[in-house]
């Protein structure tokens, strides 16, 4: 088929993690259509069972779902492009999901985590360290 192919809006993430939980290795997959990612999933959940695989948006962003039957769980934020509530890590001065690896200074994450936003605003009015 000529031209090129449009990539398909989701991608999977495979995480390895070592026997304390913390994340060793990480592998993002994308796909052509959502059959082809489907199929795939299927089989890596068959040929690698200790390795956790998770759906991602590659495009948009999912809104915080506001559901009151599912609380956030402490320490957590609303990764609108896991679709769920993820840890965000520390890495190289930013907070990173530590799934799909999006940062706190995305703007999507910020619009769909008012906690965020607001922390974020007073951190912008803290006197640098030359202003001491
Ligand atoms: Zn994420």
């Amino acid at each position: 088929m000529a031209g090129q192919q449009i990539v398909h809006a989701e991608a999977l993430v495979f995480i390895l993690r070592n026997a304390k939980g913390k994340i060793v290795d990480r592998s993002l997959q994308r796909f052509y259509s959502e059959e082809e990612l489907t199929t795939f999933w299927r089989a890596a959940e068959k040929a690698l069972p200790n390795v956790e695989v998770h759906k991602i948006l590659l495009r948009g962003a999912h809104e915080h779902p506001r559901d009151e039957s599912k609380p956030q769980p402490r320490g957590t934020l609303w990764c609108p492009y896991c679709t769920s509530y993820r840890k965000f890590i520390e890495d190289e001065g930013y907070k990173r999901c530590e799934i799909c690896q999006m940062s706190t200074m995305d703007f999507y994450i910020v619009k769909f985590n008012p906690d965020l936003a607001a922390q974020q605003k007073i951190d912008r009015y803290k006197p640098s360290k030359r202003e001491k």
